[in-house]
């Protein structure tokens, strides 16, 4: 079985950890660096970037983030989650995790528009998909190696690499799961399954 770690600091954890689970994942709820051992990939969630920074420094989660980030493991962020992963958030002189080669924008959608719904077609998703976005940020721009997977708007909402997928909406917030589905499937094949000891030795 898969084991995915859901960044608990703040924010929709839960909805991400039921979304796991459902798609036959085990979900693990990360709150201090040591949970962060034996997963195959991790979630950061939406809720509010800021505090959330200011949680994975009180509880010294930066460095081993940025080190899990080092191991090549599959991570995604849904909103504040993708800006903790940008390289280069636009207005601030600093980044957070600032590993996935994107520039983001905060609260990119207008005042007025603070939350809506909206049918988007995603690369590799059958269309539509309906995304729930709550002061959602967007990408601005992104690096050579990043995919583009979805706009609204004419502002990308969606984006991957082979290690990261970030989208501006919150995915584990609907009974649509298979973003999560499709994020599971860029851990490597092979990940998560051990052979017990035994049937090891009985071919010796
Ligand atoms: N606006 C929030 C931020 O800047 C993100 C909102 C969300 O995650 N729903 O962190």
């Amino acid at each position: 079985m898969k084991r995915v770690g859901v960044l608990a600091l703040q924010g929709a954890v839960r909805e991400h950890a039921q979304s796991l689970e459902a798609c036959g994942a085990k979900a693990v709820l990360v709150k201090w660096p040591s949970d962060l051992e034996d997963l195959d990939a991790l979630i950061l969630p939406g809720g509010e970037s800021t505090t959330m920074r200011r949680l994975i420094d009180r509880y010294g989660l930066l460095d081993p983030l940025r080190k899990f980030a080092e191991s090549g493991k599959p991570m995604f962020g849904t909103c504040a989650g993708l800006i903790l992963l940008a390289k280069e958030i636009a207005g601030y002189p600093e980044a957070h995790l600032g590993v996935m080669d994107i520039k983001v924008e905060r609260n990119s959608f207008g005042r007025q528009a603070d939350s809506f719904e909206a049918p988007l077609s995603i690369k590799g998703i059958e269309a539509p998909f309906e995304a729930v976005f709550i002061r959602a940020p967007h990408i601005v721009s992104a690096g050579a190696g990043i995919e583009v997977l979805s706009e609204h708007g004419g502002k990308i909402v969606m984006a991957r690499s082979s290690q990261f997928l970030g989208c501006s909406f919150h995915p584990e917030l609907t009974d649509d799961h298979r973003i999560t589905a499709y994020f599971l499937s860029m851990i490597p094949s092979g990940t998560g399954i051990s052979l017990p000891k035994s049937s090891v030795y009985s071919k010796v």
